[in-house]
This record gives C-alpha cells, sequence and structure tokens, in this order.
C-alpha cells in the first residue's frame, strides 16, 4: 500500500547479512525518505547454533547423526559476527544514530517491535512533536507511513522467515487498529555484484543447453517491458509470496523468477561468456557513505539492550544451545570456551586475537573490512588512512602491494597477504562486492596508466564473479539438489549417482586433522584452531573427503559451516558440490594432496605450524612422513623439480639424533645438490608419533612429467 500523501512517515532497517552502512539500498532508500525517524536493529536468530536439517536426513545413520550435533554458526565465525554487530553500532552511534540489538526469531521480535512503535509514536513518545501534529481531537497525525527495510538473502533461514515477519506484523497492526496508518515491508538486494535484475537472461538462456531457452526469453522481454523495479517491494496488502532466495514475482500468471533462475547456465565459463555476449553487463555503482541519518526514535517501551552485546559463550548459553558447543570441543579435542575472544566482550581487545599461525589475522566490522581492502590493494598504510585511491596515487612507483602478486600468490596454502581474506566480511556484508569491484576498478585504471600488467586486478575481478556464480547457483538449486546427497549436477555432468559413506571413524581423522597427510592435516587443522583455510586447502581436504574416503560430502560441508569463520551457505554448498562431483564441475577432479602440499606450500611453512609432530623431520618427510623409501625419494624428486633444489635439512636430524623443531629458511637454489639429498635420504627414516595414512600415499602424489607441465604452464 502507498502511503497516503503528505503522510509522516517512520523507517526500521532490518540488518541482515548486510552489516555496514556504505552501499547499502535500504539504508540509501530510507534516508532518501526523509523518515521523521529511523530505526536500525538487528537480531540475533538462536535457531543458527541448531545444526542444519538435510532433506532425507537419516538421522538413524551414525555418520549424519554426527554432522546434526554441529551448529550452523559456531565459534568462529560467531565471534566474528558478534564484532561486526559491535562496530556496526558503533559507527551508527557516530552518526547521531543507534542499533537496537533483539534476540530471538525475527518473525516474533519484529512485529512486537513494530506494534511497540507504534504504541510509543501514538502516544508522542517515540518522535518529539508527532502526536501533537495530529487532528484536532485525536492523538494521531492525519496519516502516517511505517517502512520496514531489509536486504533479501540468497538462503534465508528459515526460508520463509519474510513471510512470516510480513504474517506477524499484519497480524500486529490489525489488532492495533489505528486509523490513518499504512506500512509496507521493502526489499532491497545487495549480497551479490551483479543486480539480479540486470543479469542477461536472454543469453544465458542460449547457454542453456536443453530446454527452457526460448520461453525465458520471452519471459525475460515481457518483464522488461512491464518495468524492471530496482527493488523489489512488498506492501501490506501482498499476499507473501517469497519462499526463499528472490521469492517469487508472478507477471501474467506466471513465475518470472523462477523462470530466470532456470535460464542461469550450468557453469562458470558459461556464465562469464553470456556476462559479456551483449557487451559488459553492468555492476551498479556503489553507494556512497552516508554521514548524517535521520534520528534515532527513543522507546520508552524497548530497552536498547545493544551494548550488552554477548561474548560468544553466553551467545552460545543464552540459547540454550551450550552443550553444541562444549560437543563441537569434545569431537575436536579443542576447549573453545577457552580461547581467545570466546569469553569476552564485543568491543574488547580480546576479541580480535588470533593465533599466529593462522593465515587469518583480521579484525571484525566495517571500517576493518575497507581498511584492508585499500591496504591490499594499495599498499600499506592506505588501510589506516582510510584514503583508498589517492593512497595509491601518491605510492612510490613500483612499491609492490600485495595485489601485485595476487594471481600467484592466492594459490598458496598459507600467508596472511596470499590472497584478500575479504570472503569473511562479504559473508556477513560488511563490505559489499560492488565497493570492492569499484576499488579494483579504479586500481586496474591506475596500472593501465602505469603501462604496468593487469593481471592480478583481472583475477580478483574474475573471482567476484565466481563467488556471484555460485550464489545464483545456489537461488537456482536450493530446492532442488543443493542441500541433497546427490547435489543437482548428475543429470547434465554424469549419470553417476554417487555413493556416499557415513564412517564416522573416518570423517573423525578427517575432522580433526589426523589423516597422516600432512598437508591435508595442516589445513584441516587451521580450520579448527582459527576458522580459517586457504582457498587451495579447501579444495584439497574437500577432494580427499568426498574423492577418496567417499564420505557423504554434506558431512564436511556441514563441519565447514560450522567452523569457517567466512562461512556462507550458497558459496559453500555450491563449492562442496562442485568438489565432490555433484555440482557445477563438468570435469572429475581430483586432487593428489601430497603434490598439492610440495606445489603450494614447498618449504612446508604451513605443516610445519600446524602438524608440529612432523617439524623435525627433513624437508621431504615433513610432506610425506611414511616409512618407505622409494615414495620419500620420490617426494624429493617433486621438491627438486619444483624449484627446491637443496634440502634444509643436516645429517644429524635424519639419523633422528636432534628431535626439537629446527627454524628452517628457504635455501638458495643450487646450495646443495640433489644427490646430496638422496645420499641423505638413505639413514634410518625416524619413528613419529603420527598417524598412519587414511589413503595410499603413492596415489596422492600425482607424476613428475605432470609437475613438469604444470610448472610450464604456469610460467
Ligand atoms: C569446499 C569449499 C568451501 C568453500 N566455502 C566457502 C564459504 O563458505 N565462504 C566463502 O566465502 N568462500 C568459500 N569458498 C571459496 C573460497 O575458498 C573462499 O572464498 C576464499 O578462499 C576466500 O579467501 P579470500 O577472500 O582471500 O579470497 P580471494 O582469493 O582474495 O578472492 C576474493 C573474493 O572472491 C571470492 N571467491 C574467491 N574464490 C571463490 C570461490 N571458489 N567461490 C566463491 N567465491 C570465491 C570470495 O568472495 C573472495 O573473498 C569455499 C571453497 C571450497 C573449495
Amino acid at each position: 500500500m502507498q502511503p497516503a500523501l503528505g503522510a509522516r512517515s517512520i523507517s526500521l532497517l532490518w540488518y541482515r547479512q548486510d552489516l555496514r552502512l556504505t552501499d547499502h539500498a535500504g539504508l540509501h532508500e530510507a534516508c532518501a525518505c526523509k523518515p521523521a525517524a529511523l530505526l536500525p536493529f538487528y537480531v540475533l536468530d538462536d535457531r543458527q547454533f541448531k545444526p542444519r536439517t538435510f532433506p532425507q536426513h537419516a538421522s538413524a545413520e551414525e555418520g549424519l547423526h554426527f554432522v546434526s550435533g554441529l551448529p550452523k554458526l559456531g565459534p568462529w565465525r560467531c565471534r566474528f559476527l558478534l564484532q561486526s554487530v559491535h562496530m556496526l553500532q558503533e559507527q551508527l552511534r557516530k552518526r547521531g544514530s543507534d542499533l537496537l540489538v533483539m534476540r530471538g526469531p525475527p518473525e516474533a521480535r519484529i512485529p512486537d517491535l513494530v506494534a511497540r512503535l507504534i504504541s510509543d509514536l501514538a502516544q508522542g513518545d517515540a518522535v518529539p512533536g508527532w502526536a501533537s501534529a495530529g487532528q484536532p481531537g485525536t492523538d494521531l497525525p492525519p496519516s502516517w507511513h511505517v517502512t520496514l527495510h531489509y536486504h533479501q538473502e540468497a538462503l534465508p533461514e528459515p526460508a520463509d522467515v519474510e513471510d512470516r515477519v510480513h504474517a506477524g506484523i499484519q497480524a500486529a497492526v490489525k489488532q492495533l487498529a489505528l486509523p490513518g496508518l499504512t506500512w509496507e515491508m521493502r526489499a532491497h538486494w545487495g549480497h551479490t555484484l551483479y543486480h539480479p535484475d540486470d543479469l542477461p537472461y536472454t543469453a544465458m538462456a542460449d547457454t542453456v543447453q536443453s530446454g527452457g531457452g526460448r520461453h525465458v526469453e520471452s519471459l525475460s522481454s515481457t518483464h522488461q517491458q512491464a518495468g524492471t523495479a530496482h527493488e523489489v517491494s512488498r506492501t501490506s496488502s501482498m499476499a507473501p509470496s517469497a519462499k526463499s532466495g528472490l521469492g517469487t514475482r508472478r507477471e501474467g500468471g506466471v513465475d518470472v523468477v523462477a523462470a530466470r533462475l532456470a535460464a542461469f547456465p550450468a557453469t562458470m565459463t558459461r556464465f562469464r561468456k553470456a556476462l559479456r555476449s551483449q557487451g559488459e553487463t553492468p555492476v551498479r555503482p556503489p553507494k556512497p557513505p552516508l554521514q548524517a541519518l535521520p534520528p534515532y526514535p527513543s522507546l520508552s517501551s524497548i530497552q536498547n539492550s545493544g551494548s550488552d552485546l554477548p561474548s560468544v559463550c553466553a551467545a552460545f548459553d543464552e540459547a540454550g544451545c551450550g552443550p553444541a558447543l562444549d560437543h563441537l570441543s569434545s569431537f575436536l579435542g579443542l576447549d573453545y570456551r577457552s580461547l581467545p575472544g570466546m569469553a569476552a566482550k564485543p568491543g574488547s581487545a580480546d576479541m580480535d586475537r588470533h593465533d599466529p599461525r593462522s593465515s587469518f589475522q583480521l579484525s571484525a566490522g566495517e571500517e576493518a573490512a575497507l581498511g584492508r581492502l585499500r591496504s591490499y590493494l594499495w599498499g600499506d598504510g592506505a588501510g589506516q588512512q582510510g584514503c583508498g585511491g589517492a593512497a595509491g596515487d601518491q605510492r612510490e612507483a613500483n612499491t609492490p602491494t600485495a595485489l601485485s602478486n595476487y594471481a600467484v600468490s592466492r594459490a598458496q596454502a598459507s600467508g596472511s597477504d596470499a590472497s584478500t581474506h575479504l570472503s569473511a566480511f562479504l559473508g556477513l556484508g560488511c563490505i559489499s562486492p560492488r565497493t570492492v569491484w569499484d576499488e579494483v576498478l579504479k586500481v586496474r585504471e591506475h596500472l593501465l596508466k602505469e603501462g604496468a600488467d593487469t593481471a592480478a586486478a583481472d583475477c580478483m575481478l574474475m573471482h567476484l564473479e565466481i563467488r556471484d556464480f555460485y550464489i545464483f547457483t545456489a537461488l537456482k538449486e536450493a530446492n532442488t539438489g543443493l542441500f541433497a546427497a546427490g547435489g543437482f549436477a548428475a543429470r547434465e555432468f554424469t549419470n553417476k549417482a554417487p555413493k556416499w559413506k557415513k564412517d564416522p571413524k573416518l570423517f573423525h581423522r578427517w575432522a580433526t586433522g589426523t589423516t597422516g597427510i600432512p598437508f591435508v592435516d595442516a589445513c584441516m587443522r587451521e580450520l579448527r584452531g582459527s576458522g580459517w583455510m586457504s582457498n587451495r586447502g579447501r579444495q584439497n581436504v574437500a577432494s580427499l573427503l568426498a574423492k577418496e574416503l567417499n564420505l557423504d560430502w554434506r558431512m564436511g560441508a556441514s563441519l565447514f559451516e560450522c567452523l569457517l569463520v567466512d562461512h556462507d551457505a550458497a558459496v559453500n554448498y555450491c563449492n562442496w558440490n562442485y568438489f565432490a562431483g555433484t555440482g557445477s564441475d563438468p570435469r572429475d577432479r581430483r586432487f593428489k594432496t601430497i603434490s598439492q602440499g610440495i606445489t603450494y606450500d614447498s618449504m612446508a611453512c604451513l605443516i610445519s605450524a600446524w602438524v608440529p609432530e612432523t617439524s623435525h623431520l627433513p624437508l621431504p618427510l615433513r610432506h610425506a612422513p611414511f616409512a618407505r623409501q622409494e615414495l620419500v625419494s620420490e617426494v624429493t624428486q617433486h621438491l627438486i623439480a619444483q624449484g627446491i633444489t637443496a634440502c634444509p635439512y643436516t645429517q644429524q636430524q635424519l639419523e633422528g639424533d636432534v628431535q626439537e623443531p629446527q627454524q628452517h629458511s628457504p635455501t638458495k637454489k643450487g646450495e646443495r645438490s640433489q644427490s646430496d639429498c638422496s645420499a641423505q635420504l638413505q639413514g634410518q627414516l625416524p619413528l613419529l608419533d603420527y598417524p598412519a595414512p587414511v589413503v595410499d600415499p603413492a596415489a596422492q602424489l600425482g607424476s613428475l612429467k605432470g609437475r613438469a607441465i604444470a610448472r610450464r604452464k604456469a610460467s
């Protein structure tokens, strides 16, 4: 329902996975309408601490039974979330506003909030002068309008939460029976780079190999003739419609959104091709930051408990989910309650402490996100000064930035600057993908002006598109195969229905980083102990779980969901499907995990940090600590082929005389010869307090020929 002409308005802003002020469609629209007051709020939904339920969930089967005990929101992301909410509140307060923080199901808390706000307004409490401006003899202004702004989520939980909120408000407003009151919910979209209304549906339909193409083409043009609203709007008179993600939009009796999504390409290559098939698909420019905000209403009936955000431990306990945290601790052998920041209140310095071994060392919140983006792209110092592009212009020519090496370094298994680590911020919406895109484009222009190589910037832009591909794929497949054991790809790429095992012991070894493959174990232990794992690590551990151990990939995906600081359901479940062979990978990719460790953790830095059992060993043995001479010799050959021509260990170490971990610095090429290394390996191999491998290690080592080809390609 549209507000009556001259109606006074008040806006509410429901913060979800969009914890920012910059490039926030809902906030911008709310401010543009100049409401008498703006009430931003966040609802911490305790259901996040509960496990995910999968379709055809077989709780009797032990494997999935364990998985069902994992909280969706685990300790690392919970810490990052609470801190981000706290930082958002600080930023809003700096601008004269505030953030109301509530706990409970949004469908209960939001209608209650709206009802209380309206009551306060009617009594003239919430906005000074509001009630007295009413018609003579009444408590109310002639007409007034309440708008609830919110961002839609790709995979909202529960799927119909927005409908439930809508129904709840409708019931509450009806009960209040106030004349002259209208209200609406306005949905916005901001989680992806490309706005769904801007995607080239006709071109995408052409790339769909079978069926649906022409159907979508006609729908697409019908929709455009009807006029595409930039923001989806829902008013109190509209029937509830959204079931998940983009919901439904009916035109001429047809669900346009569903038909459009059906045309979404099955592979990344086809998606990117379609994006450029009719010229460049536009990325909408990010909205500038707002400095002044409408006044925050004073609510006599609601206490703002925002400054009293709980610690991670308290959040679990108050939700009645403390046992889930303890279960996780005992399963993974790590007491989460005693780790840094877990018992601390958001805002305390403890919340930003990280294990020094982890590649992820960033603070939470929007300011930290913008700072990270700028310093990664423009160089050290840019983040702190917050000067972005200008800092880049001022930096000395040829000063390397983290970005300059990104195209190569992002493949590495560790390093705090190997990749941007922006995923944690993007997942919670502390920064928008359009802001990242825009800043990378500025760098790209700068590089072009300097005649420098733009490969790294292009590589980063491509990865933002990969993220979009997975989010739109998740929207398309949310109710089909995204969470199913067989995934969603079988029909196009393979006829094989995978048969998964649900062996809890095997899963436990994978989850606790005790598979006996040091590279895999190091990755899993970094995840367990810090919430982070490199993209390279994620690919390898997923491949091992699904393709070698044949465990139900959803067991791995739900452990990731629980532990990853940057978890995003759409991105995680699509990536898992991809690497389990049930998603959008047209090839049956398998990772040789020992080879991968040699390539992407050549000096075993990650392995030494997280698998200290191996740190006293010579380099080849750190990659493959198995008492089989021929395999170790082969590993040595691989290291040499990788350019590690010297073996940084001593004869004494090899013989097991020196048991203490040693600091090894990478040795220069040619310092020691290949024959020296091989000779050292003739000694007796040290025994280890380390488990035997769960798979045949020989099968985890690729061929030397393959390595030579890969290196030639890479160079
Ligand atoms: C099994 C598996 C599970 C994953 N789960 C998640 C997840 O829950 N959340 C998540 O954000 N990413 C996930 N990824 C993707 C990828 O590993 C991370 O996005 C990336 O490692 C984040 O690091 P970064 O920000 O430094 O990436 P960068 O290399 O700096 O890339 C920049 C941005 O591009 C996007 N991006 C890069 N690679 C991918 C990718 N493969 N898929 C989608 N987006 C990508 C991310 O938003 C990232 O922040 C998963 C990958 C695998 C193989």
